[in-house]
């Protein structure tokens, strides 16, 4: 800490900050200017001089420090690598997808979703027992037997479950059947549940409060891990803002920032972020890409009937989508680490495989004649003419929609529309000269 005196502060007030500094065990260094004294303040409990701003003669004291002892980066440089019931999260490791109904309905509607969100590739399961509403009157959750019903899915699915702890006196019972527990974004204040998770062995993913800053979200962390639970994620879930066109607004840029801050995962979600279905999967992605270590995503079988929040919940196919995206943007792959062996499938089903290898093969083969036409055409124009025919593109497109294949139309549109983007970017690329890598999604 800096404490910078009030030009012609006297010599006591100087002397008395110097005095309370020792008193507390800590050490003054002086600097005594033209001006005026600064005062360097060293040691390990700078909050015990936490007050030292408003003493007389006292300008401003700086803190140098992070106040996130043990969540900060200064503490440990290392980031934190947690295993939830085998699998990873943080320091790098792939990617992690909770997901599953915000509240736990019936047996069918939990497995259902367990079922299907396994076999999309999520890792974690996630449904609300006992659910912290904003009206008494709504949908309170099933409570233990909605963790029963949990523990059930996890021994068919073997995804570890994760679930919201809203009171102290749930701890045992937390502990005998949850392997993540959430502190929802209403509880990031609550200080006894904090202190009762830090007293737990299971790790603890900490929703942000809906009004909190980072800062106050991180001293929340703190209280967990001063506590004795080391195993703290961090989920950012949205902030109230003057913004009415999303349910919160999703603070992203709370990745990038918490990264330069903390050593602690990440998870973001978009669920509650937004509170829209069809703002779910880009936000998603956008958490990915800015270096989220998890995301938390709420999936139901019929999402217009949920009990709660069924307007941010995903259908199944709109939750195979998504998973489809982020695998295909490479968030969901291990790094360095060669992909499962695929399944073995039936002697029928090997040879269509191998049809359709050779399908791939002709495609590429055939992109690549069009791409180099499409380059001599380019060239046979000249420079700076590398304009395209858009009239004919939209002609082409306008006749891909008509296909009587199995796609829709708008699949098929998309292969295309793909085809043509690509090609104009190597058009560009090579009228440019330059030998870069493409930046466009296709
Ligand atoms: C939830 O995850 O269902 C939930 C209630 O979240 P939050 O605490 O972020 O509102
Ligand atoms: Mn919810």
């Amino acid at each position: 800490m800096i404490v910078v005196m009030r030009p012609g502060a006297e010599r006591a007030e100087i002397d008395a900050v110097c005095s309370l500094i020792r008193a507390e065990g800590l050490e003054a260094f002086l600097s005594e200017g033209q001006e005026r004294t600064i005062i360097g303040v060293v040691g390990i409990d700078i909050d015990r001089v936490a007050h030292i701003g408003s003493m007389p003669g006292v300008e401003q004291a700086i803190r140098v420090t992070s106040p996130h002892k043990l969540a900060s980066l200064e503490h440990q440089r290392d980031r934190t690598r947690i295993t939830i019931g085998g699998t990873p999260i943080g320091a790098g490791s792939p990617l992690v997808v909770m997901a599953g109904p915000c509240s736990v309905e019936s047996r069918e509607q939990l497995f259902d979703t367990a079922r299907l969100v396994r076999r999309e590739g999520a890792h974690l399961l996630r449904g609300g027992a006992y659910k912290p509403r904003t009206s008494p009157y709504a949908f309170q959750g099933l409570g233990e037997a909605a963790l029963q019903l949990l523990a059930e899915a996890r021994e068919e699915t073997g995804m570890p479950i994760v679930t919201e702890m809203t009171d102290a006196s749930q701890l045992e019972l937390f502990e005998r059947y949850v392997d993540l527990i959430q502190i929802g974004s209403r509880n990031m204040h609550n200080f006894t549940l904090l202190r009762a998770a830090g007293q737990g062995r299971i790790p603890v993913l900490l929703k942000r409060g809906f009004g909190a800053t980072i800062d106050e979200w991180l001293m929340a962390a703190e209280y967990v891990l001063s506590a004795g639970n080391s195993n703290v994620i961090l989920c950012e879930r949205g902030i109230r803002t003057f913004e009415r066109a999303t349910r919160n607004t999703l603070d992203l840029s709370a990745v990038p920032v918490l990264r330069e801050m903390t050593h602690l995962p990440i998870v973001v979600d978009p669920s509650h972020g937004t509170g829209r279905r069809s703002l779910v999967g880009p936000m998603a992605v956008g958490a990915a890409a800015v270096g989220a270590d998890g995301l938390l995503i709420e999936v139901h079988p019929d999402p217009p009937h949920a009990r709660s929040d069924g307007d941010q919940s995903l259908s199944f196919p709109e939750f195979g989508g998504l998973m489809d995206d982020l695998r295909r943007l490479e968030y969901l792959r291990r790094r360095g680490q060669p992909e499962p062996a695929p399944a073995q499938l039936p002697a029928a089903v090997g040879s269509m495989r191998e049809r359709i290898d050779e399908i791939d093969e002709r495609l590429v083969r055939l992109i690549e004649e069009r791409s180099r036409l499409a380059l001599s055409i380019a060239t046979a124009k000249g420079a700076g003419n590398h304009g395209h025919d858009v009239v004919r593109e939209r002609e082409l497109l306008r006749r891909a929609r008509g296909g009587a294949g199995p796609m829709a139309a708008d699949e098929v549109e998309m292969i295309l529309a793909a085809v043509l983007r690509a090609s104009r970017a190597m058009q560009r690329r090579h009228a440019l000269g330059a030998a870069g890598a493409l930046s466009t999604l296709p």
